[in-house]
């Protein structure tokens, strides 16, 4: 088979550029969804993909899609992408790497004049982070069904400016109704944000699917009272309860091991006061693993075990379930495709499951979908410290060419059988 590679200076080098662009001090980014500066990328970002011979075509949520024909452009395109904005005080690479390098596959089909059977598109996903307009993974979501434009349209941020007036006054509102534009397929390249690959000295992550995730609030009542006149057994002390709670949250992740993690990350204590028995305590519970059925599984022994404990302190206890997002299994077909370009390009490489929510999480709905991993330095992400190394970069958009390449030369092996 063809044995393409990427430049990988070029792409290192458009990284670069980019990063300049809401540049911070510290070396990260500061370029919010739908501001000045992301307009700024997005027309260097289309202006690039044009130099590179595609067309560009934008939806109604801003999504902007970047087409190279192939032999039989009556096929849906192989699409690869990410998102171009980034978190306040963001990394040079989160999102940047999967748009940046679907440009890079791009640029290398046209210097060496690659043909594809169907057509391939990079994508610029809007509204990515979340950070300035909640939800996260927004433009995404409305195209993959979750979210209606209107929904998203009204979004606002802390200024009261709203997501829809933003997207108009950047000039960045296409025609095409976002969900509309057909894919046949998706491959999004990422770097971890974690700490597994580099722990383990692998090169590529071939990501299986993006992994199940609830969360819950909880309020323990006890009852308040004096911290020097009231026998330790008759306090009915909140704090105590949850304390002890907090321990067996843990445990239940630690029984399912090893992909299960459970989080206790909030708690407000109340009165809060140094001579009171806290009368009540307020906690957040935040429960994950890759199996959906493992997470129900964990969330009947925590019940179990708040339960049990306060009953036996004599607490009352409510639980509220305030989230619930399904695991991701990603297209096989399209995992086979990553993993046959790793092994192909002889990377060290393992299978691994996303801990964060990416693009791609809502784009598996309606589309067959994957994911490249790469490591980041310290798994550290969402962060102006956030790092990659040159030779991964490179390594990440030469699998994710390949697979690509693999992918599109699956379909007309079925299509020729
Ligand atoms: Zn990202």
């Amino acid at each position: 088979m063809h044995n393409l590679q990427i430049n990988a200076q070029r792409l290192w080098d458009s990284i670069m550029e980019t990063a300049q662009i809401g540049g911070t001090a510290k070396g990260g980014v500061c370029r919010l969804t739908l501001t000045d500066l992301d307009r700024q990328v997005r027309d260097w970002f289309v202006a690039q993909c044009e130099e590179a011979g595609c067309t560009v075509t934008v939806d109604d949520m801003g999504n902007i899609f970047a087409r190279r024909p192939g032999k039989d452009n009556s096929l849906p395109p192989i699409a690869m992408g990410s998102h171009l904005d980034t978190q306040p005080t963001g990394g040079k690479f989160d999102g940047i790497l999967g748009v940046l390098s679907g440009l890079e596959v791009l640029r290398t089909l046209k210097d060496t004049g690659y043909e594809t059977n169907a057509p391939i598109e990079v994508i610029d996903w809007t509204n990515e982070e979340g950070s300035r307009f909640a939800p996260a993974m927004l433009a995404s979501g409305v195209f993959a069904g979750v979210f209606t434009r209107d929904y998203a349209d009204s979004r606002k941020d802390r200024e009261g400016k709203s997501f829809g007036e933003e997207l108009d006054r950047i000039g960045y509102r296409g025609t095409e109704k976002a969900g509309d534009h057909k894919l046949g397929a998706f491959f999004e390249l990422h770097i971890e944000q974690g700490p597994i690959l580099e722990d383990e000295e692998k090169v590529i992550g071939v990501v299986t699917g993006v992994q199940g995730m609830r969360w819950y609030e909880v309020t323990v009542t006890g009852f308040e009272s004096h911290a020097g006149t009231t026998p330790m057994h008759l306090r009915r002390d909140a704090l105590v309860g949850a304390s002890r709670m907090v321990e067996a949250i843990n445990k239940v992740a630690l029984d399912h091991p090893p992909l299960a993690v459970s989080t206790v990350g909030l708690m407000e204590v109340r009165p809060n006061s140094r001579n009171i028995l806290p009368g009540e305590v307020f906690f957040t519970i935040d429960l994950r693993h890759p199996d959906d059925e493992v997470v129900v599984a964990m969330e009947a022994e925590v019940k179990a075990e708040l339960d049990r404990i306060a009953g036996e302190l004599k607490l009352e206890i409510k639980v509220e379930q305030v989230w619930d997002s399904p695991a991701v299994k990603f297209d096989q077909a399209c995992v086979e495709a990553v993993r046959t370009a790793a092994a192909g390009n002889e990377y060290s490489h393992r299978e691994i499951v996303s801990g964060a929510g990416h693009d791609a999480a809502y784009m598996a709905r309606v589309v067959p979908t994957a994911m490249i991993f790469i490591p980041c330095e310290k798994g550290i992400s969402h962060n102006e410290i956030e790092k990659a190394e040159y030779d991964h970069v490179a390594a990440g958009a030469n699998v994710l060419l390949r697979a690509v390449l693999e992918y599109d030369n699956r379909g007309s092996e079925d299509r020729a059988a």
